[in-house]
């Protein structure tokens, strides 16, 4: 049995989501006439109490067009120098917006609103105007970790005083609230625009939503248009991530719980210096005395998957189909690596 941890992208449709992409009504979205892409957009964008939603083919495609949206030419994004809407999406803020980036350092790849506050660049002939703050939720490279509404409300309040927009890349936000208990819509009334990946954890094919006000959705689908992102009888696709809504979010909690007992098993072995706190999905742990590539490899040897995340880091991430045997399978080959 192969025990594949390196992402929750892994999972495959569940028989259930099978049959509800099978029988799917469809139409063409890109005339606005499929009717399982309008009830998706619908369903995601009532629970986040927001106008309007937009579903797309990826979750690089929905932070995209955000920064497309709350950017012009020579204007500046503040963000995490670990967010992923700079580090993993092949440069695209330079390449789709010809925006820059300002890059803070934060605690588990999270920021604060003085620490933003103080990176918002003067009204300066020098200087690209600030425009856009973008956050992430849960925080992937600072090992899946949570921002709390509390944390949320500042930066908010600060985005506004200053005339500046507020996204989230919220790929795994379902993540953060299945474990705080928080309401999505009072996330939804703290951002201009949020993502949200349905072929993460909740385990679709494809597909991620991006919310808005809908003079924002209604540019935003033009932006999509120009990036190739017009799908046709997309339904089938979307007709998965309404499954998914329906019956896959509460068992993320199901997830979590076997990533801290992952955490546990990693901490015991000596090549093994530090496990970053496991909130959510995703364990990083710490490597002493042996690379990741080699590490890799003895894992490997034991058929199991996982990925490199830095110098001296590896990551595992668990998901739909990654199970308490295989949770026990995993403890047993790690023992006497
Ligand atoms: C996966 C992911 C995305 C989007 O990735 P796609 O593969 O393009 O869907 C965006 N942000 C974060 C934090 C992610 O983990």
């Amino acid at each position: 049995m192969i025990i594949d941890l390196r992402s929750d992208t892994l999972t495959k449709p569940t028989a259930g989501m099978r049959d509800a992409m099978f029988s799917a009504p469809v139409g063409d979205d890109v005339f606005g006439e499929d009717p399982m892409v309008n009830a998706l957009e619908e369903k995601i964008s009532k629970l986040f109490g927001m106008e309007a939603g937009l579903f797309c083919p990826s979750g690089t495609m929905t932070n995209q067009i955000a920064i497309r949206l709350h950017t012009r030419i020579q204007t500046e994004i503040i963000c995490h120098k670990y967010s992923h809407i700079y580090l993993y999406e092949g440069g695209g803020i330079m390449a789709n917006s010809l925006a820059s980036v300002k890059l803070l350092e934060g605690d588990l790849g999270k920021l604060t609103a003085p620490q933003i506050a103080a990176a918002i660049n003067p009204d300066d002939v020098h200087a690209p105007e600030t425009t856009l703050v973008s956050l992430e939720n849960t925080m992937n490279k600072g090992g899946g970790s949570i921002y709390r509404l509390y944390e949320i409300k500042p930066i908010h309040k600060l985005c506004k005083a200053k005339g500046l927009k507020l996204h989230l890349d919220g790929a795994r936000l379902f993540n953060a609230l299945i474990e705080t208990g928080e309401n999505p819509a009072d996330w939804g009334a703290q951002f201009d625009t949020i993502s949200i990946c349905l072929s993460k954890g909740l385990g679709c094919p494809i597909g991620s939503v991006l919310l808005g006000s809908k003079a924002d959705i209604k540019r935003a689908r033009k932006v999509r248009k120009s990036f190739g992102g017009g799908m046709r009888q997309a339904g089938f696709l979307a007709a998965a991530g309404i499954y998914a809504l329906d019956h896959q979010v509460d068992r993320l909690k199901e997830d979590h719980a076997r990533a801290r007992e992952l955490g546990k098993m990693l901490l015991e072995l000596s090549m093994v210096s530090e496990v970053l706190p496991v909130a959510t999905n995703i364990v990083i742990g710490r490597l002493e005395g042996i690379s990741p590539e080699d590490f890799m490899s003895k894992l490997a040897a034991k058929n199991i998957k996982s990925v490199k995340f830095g110098p001296d880091l590896v990551r595992f991430v668990t998901h739909h189909d990654f199970e308490d045997d295989q949770l026990e399978e995993f403890g047993k080959r790690v023992c006497d690596l």
